[in-house]
């Protein structure tokens, strides 16, 4: 549904004057301990609120509440979650019309407190809340949008108005966002004891460490023969062939780099060692543990690549 067209306006303005809240008393009158709470928690340096000499030094006649502190006497606070009031209301009824018309999404703009008088210990503060306007589609940063504007009155226990506030939010149609440039694959941390891996790995061969002394094969690279402990070492080239000896579906957590659902395999190659990589051209649903696998390569970025592993096809081999 498009949010400019006539009959979608018109259904629109019936709900500009409609009234949101009726007159709701707050639970509890202005009162000290209240205050007290507000003005250690925002740490508000006036005498005016907790002082009675200091608040009649200006002319009061006794403490006054926090300006700000308004629309508090009347927030349901606590109740709110555990006794929701029953039904979305008029309100829920607007925001549903509103995203009808492609206005899904909110961001409160401004809201404007006028005081008419301080309120004071055993003030009965009471609000009624109205829709005041709802500007027609204006462009804005965020995408084209609606300005609803509702009102606030506050009322003393007498029914005189102390306060009003109007509170704005941008009803808008989200932008869609530009297709990001896929992420590169996560860095490999080098380092001294594996970097020979890498290069080689640039070179589309998969080599294997090897110790010099006892020709015992390993992976991942280290610097020392978990056998004979012997720090000199050669590498030998795999041959492609392996198995797949283990694996996952990842599914979470996301990662803009990888297409989810994706297969984290643990392969046997045909010399022995294992290697943890990805599985392509595979289905998770295709996978069981011995499945034949050929090497393959990905060229992730101009300087990574890395040994991946497909099915074997009767052609090789
Ligand atoms: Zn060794």
């Amino acid at each position: 549904m498009n949010g400019n067209d006539t009959a979608y306006e018109e259904r629109l303005m019936t709900y500009v004057g409609a009234v949101l809240q009726e007159r709701t008393s707050a639970a509890d009158p202005v009162n000290v301990p209240m205050i007290r709470h507000w003005v250690e928690a925002m740490e508000l340096t006036s005498t005016v609120h907790l002082d009675p000499d200091a608040a009649r030094a200006t002319g009061r006649s006794g403490v006054v509440a926090p300006a700000a502190m308004t629309q508090a006497w009347v927030m349901r606070g606590y109740a709110a979650t555990v006794r929701p009031t029953a039904g979305k209301g008029l309100f829920g009824d607007l925001v549903d019309l509103l995203a009808e018309g492609g206005y899904t999404s909110v961001v409160a703009t401004d809201s404007d407190l006028e005081l008419a008088r301080e309120l004071v210990p055993g003030d009965r503060v009471s609000v009624e809340e109205v829709v005041e306007s709802i500007s027609p589609e204006k462009q804005t940063g965020l995408g084209a949008g609606r300005f609803v504007t509702t009102l606030k009155t506050y009322r003393d226990g007498s029914g005189d108005v102390v306060a009003t506030q109007r509170w704005r939010t941008l009803r808008f149609r989200p932008q869609a966002e530009p297709e990001a440039p896929k992420a590169p694959r996560p860095r490999p941390a080098l380092n001294r004891d594996n970097a020979f891996w890498f290069e080689a790995a640039r070179e589309h061969r998969l080599v294997i460490q090897r110790c010099s002394a006892c020709g015992v094969l390993r992976h991942p690279p280290g610097p020392m023969c978990p056998r004979c402990r012997s720090l000199t070492w050669d590498t030998v080239e795999a041959c492609g062939r392996a198995s797949l000896y283990s694996w996952v579906v990842a599914h979470h957590p996301r990662h803009p780099a990888f297409d989810a659902p994706y297969v984290v395999a643990v392969v046997e190659l045909e010399e022995g060692t294992r290697l943890i990589t990805n599985l392509v051209d595979l289905a998770p649903d295709e996978l069981e543990i011995g499945l034949p696998l050929r090497l393959r390569w990905v060229d992730a970025d101009p300087d990574l690549s890395l040994p991946v592993f497909g099915p074997a096809t009767s052609q090789e081999d």
